[in-house]
């Protein structure tokens, strides 16, 4: 399996605005925001490449995705106005790129339901 476009801007291949990062999470700008803040939540763990939300992913793993969203709400001025997150999970929920990732969308009033 070929590396993921997000394991290329973990390992420097390809740039990225980078928001946070940490041992295990990098945090990016999305390159195609659908909202004034758009950051992907990115886990760096590699085993067995980490695509969807399933036999790999334990609760460590989601904590510290969560933890990094904590951090990068305060970062982007979002913990107190709101903000949603979302996992675009398998090919129905529309995911393009497949390492798991979180989008953290804020920065405006979000409709609900979603598309
Ligand atoms: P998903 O549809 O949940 O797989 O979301 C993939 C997201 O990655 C989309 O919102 C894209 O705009 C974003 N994306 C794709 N390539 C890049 C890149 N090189 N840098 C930043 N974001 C990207």
């Amino acid at each position: 399996m070929s590396d993921s476009i997000f394991t290329k801007i973990i390992n420097r291949q390809i740039p990225a605005k980078i928001v946070y990062e940490d041992e295990q999470v990098i945090a990016i700008d999305d390159i195609n925001p659908q909202a004034p803040v758009h950051v992907l939540i990115i886990p760096k763990l590699e085993i067995e490449n980490i695509v969807t939300l399933g036999g790999s992913v334990n609760s460590t793993l989601i904590g510290k995705l969560f933890d990094a969203v904590n951090k990068v709400a305060e970062l982007t001025g979002c913990k107190e106005t709101g903000f949603r997150v979302v996992i675009n999970n398998g090919r129905n929920a529309g995911q393009e790129v497949e390492h798991l990732h979180l989008h953290l969308l804020g920065g405006r009033k979000m409709n609900w339901p979603p598309g």
